[in-house]
């Protein structure tokens, strides 16, 4: 574990109700779950299953695959079969997907309220999760959140602000699972809005205790993806306010993992699977590139699990006492460096020995 030099708070959590799914509870006591969606196609086991192997490594909770045909759902028993993870079900338009996700062994079920809206079918869902103890998601979702035919609500829809419009589709579409008294209910609404989506959460916290999926929706590419998602989800974690994450990329969902779990990792809501690096910024007092450093520092202990905090300062200013907080720490200066393991100094070692002597020091830790 990390050398603790201060007594850091705590981000208190929102009490919810707590959704068993598979293996895996979302609320309650339990931790913030991670989420992430596959960009195979379903119906392909193979690469859909390879695919979730490779989020689950990458410190994913629980998988959601898009349902969209019928081949999909006929894939879904064998994806089940095959993984070590909750795989949920990403339903839309077709309740008969849900049905048949339902049978084929899917933990929960993704419904979006704007695209069923029949209640019949909707009940069918219900009865069909309730008898299989499946959970389900409701999640509204800002681009599907407006009537499309044209008419009276349509027009009703569009005059009300976005926040009270997916609020109220949300305590709409959740009276037929009152109901049926359909409890395993995870709740969502998401905007590709950073400040839209700390708005609405607010508001189902404060309404609901079924436990919250959030998320952004089109959230873009990666760079921008990560930074809006952190704002809004950063946010609202820190007000307790979410109970499973997804951060969502256009490109590659083990990025989107890594990300959240980062994101996690940094409210102390998850423990960092591996090593936490601590890198000045540096400024015109530095004399070494810190930046080039501190990546090859990183990718020399990319393989290394244990929690571990590394420092890699540019000077003596803020140097030392960083230093007293890590496990392994080093101030460079010109052409060499101090080398600290969690707050003792070891000694000063030349510029060309930093890497292999901050492994060496890590590598002890982690035996
Ligand atoms: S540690 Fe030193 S070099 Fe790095 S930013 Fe601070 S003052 Fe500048």
């Amino acid at each position: 574990m990390a050398a603790d030099a201060h007594n850091y708070p705590d981000i208190p959590r929102r009490r919810t109700r707590s959704v068993v799914i598979g293996d895996v509870t979302i609320g309650g006591d339990a931790p913030v779950a991670v989420q992430s969606m596959t960009t195979t196609t379903t119906a392909d086991v193979a690469a859909t299953v390879a695919q979730i192997d490779a989020l689950v490594a990458a410190g994913c909770d629980l998988v959601r695959v898009a349902a969209a045909t019928q081949e999909d759902t006929a894939a879904l028993s064998a994806i089940v079969e095959a993984v070590n993870v909750p795989v949920i079900a990403d339903v839309h338009f077709h309740f008969q997907r849900a049905l048949e996700a339902i049978e084929a062994g899917a933990a929960k079920i993704r419904l979006n309220p704007g695209n069923i809206a029949d209640r019949g079918q909707v009940r069918e869902v219900i009865a069909a999760a309730t008898a299989a103890g499946v959970a389900i998601r409701v999640g509204v979702n800002e681009g599907s959140i407006v009537d499309r035919r044209a008419g009276e609500q349509r027009d009703a829809d569009l005059d009300k602000p976005l926040v009270d419009l997916m609020v109220d589709k949300l305590a709409e579409y959740l009276e037929v699972f009152e109901e049926a008294d359909f409890g395993k209910l995870v709740l969502s609404a998401k905007s590709h809005d950073a400040v839209t989506t700390i708005a609405v959460n607010r508001r189902m916290a404060e309404r609901w205790d079924y436990p919250i999926h959030l998320g952004l929706t089109h959230a873009g590419l990666a760079a921008e993806a990560a930074i809006r998602s952190a704002a809004a989800l950063g946010a609202l974690l820190a007000e307790g306010i979410g109970d499973t994450i997804r951060i969502s990329f256009a490109g590659d969902p083990v990025a989107e993992v890594s990300a959240a779990c980062e994101l996690l990792a940094s409210l102390r809501l998850r423990q960092r699977r591996g090593i936490e690096l601590i890198a000045c910024p540096t400024c015109g007092r530095c004399e070494m590139d810190i930046a080039a450093l501190a990546g090859q520092v990183k990718a020399a202990l990319a393989d290394i699990d244990t929690p571990l905090t590394v420092a890699v300062m540019g000077c003596v200013v803020n140097g030392p006492g960083e230093a007293e907080g890590a496990d392994v720490a080093i101030c460079a200066g010109k052409g060499r460096a101090i080398l600290y393991v969690r707050g003792q100094k070891i000694g000063t070692i030349p510029a060309s020995d930093i890497v292999p002597a901050v492994v060496d020091e890590v590598t002890k830790l982690n035996a």
